[in-house]
């Protein structure tokens, strides 16, 4: 083996090492419907990875495994592709059950990401870029889903909008198939706000009973949402993009169709303010 072989080799059976250990772990699932979870993945013909609900003590003991960058630190779940598990964030502490609902829906966005089974993962020696870090090597998953991975230096994916956007989306449809929006938006004080914004009522969510906000997510879902009300065979295509190209080549074509060009427009913003420009254009002639 060579160095960058020996290194690759030393990654894998580290993130074998925290899979097992995670998987074996008693899952916090006080308050959770798991069934209710299942049900929305099969109904929508998607294979999940494995969920392991933590109390935050260990979430963030294994967090601290994952990515470090600082927009991410204090993220209530996380997909991660290199050890294909899922890891929800539970605060037990709090009030329930808008906690347990809230933690639900986390998992059922967490749990979109992994319905994918291109996780290639290739070696980079950088500082930067998603996922484990080993001394001064970084594993990295080529694609997951819709997110291409382009830039370790900037640590921006290519189709961060379509891959964010399609998990919230299923959060999306979780919370209106379950009418869960009241539990989740329960003694909030922005719904006025809420109701006014281009994102709407059911990808928002509080953390603690106060303000309500949305997710970068939230901001592609939207616009995702819009799109499929034009095209309602839409949001099979991005479900069957989940599992191959076909899909994903369905999802462009089916994009363009609907505005030209759209599609690559998608897949090329980055921050939440291009993410929100985006959605008030589309939102202006779709809604
Ligand atoms: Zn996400």
């Amino acid at each position: 083996m060579n160095t960058q072989e020996k290194s690759t080799h030393k990654i894998q059976e580290h993130w074998a090492t925290i899979r097992s250990s995670l998987r074996s772990h008693d899952s916090a699932t006080e308050g959770i419907n798991v069934d209710r979870i299942n049900a929305h993945f099969d109904e929508a013909d998607l294979e999940v990875k494995p969920v392991v609900f933590l109390n935050s003590k260990d979430y963030d003991y294994y967090y601290n495994f994952l990515d470090d960058s600082a927009a991410t630190l204090r993220s209530s779940g996380v997909y991660a592709p290199d050890i294909q598990t899922a890891l929800i964030r539970r605060e037990l502490s709090a009030d329930q059950p808008r906690e347990a609902v809230r933690a639900e829906t986390v998992a059922v966005h967490e749990l979109a990401h992994s319905a994918t089974i291109e996780t290639q993962p290739y070696i980079h020696y950088t500082e930067a870029g998603r996922i484990f870090k080993r001394g001064s090597a970084t594993l990295h998953a080529v694609r997951n889903g819709f997110s291409q991975h382009e830039n370790p230096i900037q640590k921006f994916n290519r189709g961060r909008l379509i891959e964010e956007g399609y998990a919230e989306l299923e959060r999306g449809l979780y919370v209106q198939n379950n009418d869960l929006e009241g539990q989740l938006l329960r003694g909030s004080q922005n719904l006025n706000d809420i109701r006014e914004s281009a994102i709407p009522l059911h990808y928002w969510t509080q953390e603690r009973p106060g303000r309500a906000y949305s997710s970068i997510g939230a901001v592609g879902a939207s616009v995702l949402e819009l799109l499929t009300k034009e095209d309602p065979t839409l949001l099979n295509s991005l479900r069957e993009g989940r599992g191959n190209a076909n899909g994903l080549r369905d999802v462009a074509k089916k994009i363009n169709a609907i505005e030209s060009g759209l599609y690559q427009n998608m897949r090329t913003v980055h921050t939440r303010s291009e993410f929100e420009t985006l959605l008030e254009d589309v939102h202006s002639r779709f809604n």
